[in-house]
């Protein structure tokens, strides 16, 4: 219970979580867990729960469309020399050309 991170805003450490996001009751600020852990390494998974590592080759466990295209990556594409990226798309990588960023979720590792 005592490792929430002290209010980046205030500095008082008492900090508690509510729903997703964490709250400091001395100054009302509110954010989320997903900032205070980027202090610490992000570890990147797989589906599977296998760490990747920029430079890893990934397969594509489903279709997955590409946001603001038409172009749809089928499931089994394999994708070469992956380079990780903080944020909720953190898969920056190249499918024919195209400089795309995908989920980890949605590839294993090859
Ligand atoms: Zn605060």
């Amino acid at each position: 219970m005592s490792e929430f991170p002290a209010c980046p805003s205030c500095n008082e450490n008492m900090t508690y979580p509510d729903g997703d996001h964490l709250v400091c009751p001395m100054c009302g600020h509110e954010w989320s867990e997903d900032t205070a852990d980027s202090q610490s390494a992000p570890q990147y998974r797989d589906a599977h729960g296998t760490p990747l590592q920029d430079g890893d080759t990934v397969t594509l466990i489903k279709d997955l469309k590409v946001k603001g295209s038409s172009t749809v990556l089928k499931m089994g594409t394999r994708i070469s020399n992956i380079r990780l990226v903080e944020g909720d798309h953190d898969v920056d990588c190249r499918v024919d050309g195209q400089k795309l960023l995908l989920k980890s979720c949605f590839m294993k590792k090859a």
